[in-house]
């Protein structure tokens, strides 16, 4: 039986230690707290939703974790569901940030809290708190790796470089590429850089012309074969590629691969993002130049913070309250730093912090 007192889900910060002869604890009824997350394809999700449950088990919460396969209906019914059975805290990382309005509305109904969690849910006044990572920093952090390492400043020949951006319907996708954009337009604009494939949007308003739906490999996979096979007739060499996330530098690599480049010096800088053990390998073995490292444990301690304030009533911790706006209203957000992460710094950044185990990666 649940206790229906406003209770905490737990006081300290941390789970409660059980008293030896005591009854444990009782769940209280307002940490009941329901999950979705995107997908079980990409680790990080799996990661992100494992962590959180955990946490909030360990505090004695009630939690209802669902993957929706990136298929949006699914993800809409299971939010029905965990509305139906209870939960009194939603967390969202939607496939659609446009989609959930209506079902928002019935949470509202309930009084339920919502936290948009790392990818914003737009269109909708139900949307309480967002705790993300500075999404545009992200980006600036990719575009400013290509100009570093392509040395743009000082280049006396055009390098050929193609753009990638990330799926239309994820609103941080926008943000990544704004960030790198902002970086290399003016280098595409005087002609340093130059796109081959000619799907260099003019402005960053123009990202979803470039964006793989679903931020699918296989989508980026082909992308990539038909740009080198239509624009890079003639032994024309790509330098350089703008991957705003692992998923799909991982099908940008094997494209290229199959087009007969070969790691080594003819191999382009490719950027990435999330640390994922495939990409992380691939950054070993010269595949991948870097991954936008975002520390997925940070985030989850974030949000399981902002659960408890909520539950106790407490002024919910944000950092910033003029960035997203959801084209309702301003959600209060909570940003975390991302940080760049390079064959050299695989092991400090990613392996001694826990992250990844040596034997992941082939350490
Ligand atoms: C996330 C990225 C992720 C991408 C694909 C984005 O919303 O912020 O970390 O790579 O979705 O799942």
């Amino acid at each position: 039986v649940l206790a229906l007192t406003l209770g905490a889900c737990s006081s300290g910060g941390a789970a409660q230690p059980a008293t030896s002869g005591s009854a444990p604890a009782p769940a209280a009824a307002d940490c009941n707290v329901g999950i979705t997350m995107p997908t079980r394809s990409l680790e990080r999700w799996i990661n992100d939703g494992e962590q959180l449950k955990k946490q909030l088990e360990e505090a004695k919460c009630t939690v209802d974790l669902q993957y929706a396969d990136d298929k949006v209906d699914q993800q809409i019914s299971q939010i029905q569901n965990q509305i139906a059975g209870g939960s009194k805290i939603l967390v969202i990382a939607s496939i659609d940030g446009t989609a959930l309005t209506p079902v928002l509305e019935q949470a509202a109904k309930q009084k339920i809290k919502v936290i948009a969690y790392d990818r914003l849910i737009k269109g909708s006044p139900n949307v309480d708190y967002y705790a993300t990572f500075d999404n545009y920093k992200v980006g600036q952090l990719q575009g400013n790796f290509l100009k570093d390492q392509l040395k743009l400043d000082s280049a006396t020949s055009p390098i050929n470089i193609e753009p990638f951006a990330g799926s239309p319907d994820d609103n941080n996708a926008k943000f990544f590429f704004a960030g790198a954009w902002d970086v290399l337009l003016p280098y595409v604009t005087k002609g340093t850089l130059v796109v081959p494939s000619g799907k260099a949007p003019k402005s960053v308003d123009e990202w979803t012309t470039i964006g793989i739906q679903g931020w699918k490999s296989a989508n980026a996979q082909s992308e990539m074969d038909n740009r080198l096979s239509s624009f890079y007739a003639g032994g024309k060499k790509v330098q350089a590629v703008l991957s705003p996330n692992d998923s799909l530098a991982i099908g940008i690599e094997a494209s290229l691969k199959s087009a007969g480049y070969k790691p080594g010096p003819d191999w382009p800088i490719i950027t990435g993002q999330d640390g994922d053990k495939a990409n992380v390998k691939a950054i070993l073995a010269g595949e991948q130049s870097m991954t936008v490292w975002k520390d997925t444990r940070k985030l989850g301690a974030q949000v399981f913070k902002m659960i408890q304030q909520i539950i106790k009533g407490e002024k919910v911790d944000v950092n910033d309250e003029k960035t997203y706006n959801n084209e309702v209203k301003i959600v209060p957000s909570y940003l975390i730093e991302p940080e760049v992460v390079t064959k050299d710094l695989v092991q400090s950044k990613l392996i001694d912090s826990g992250f990844l185990k040596g034997s992941d990666v082939g350490l």
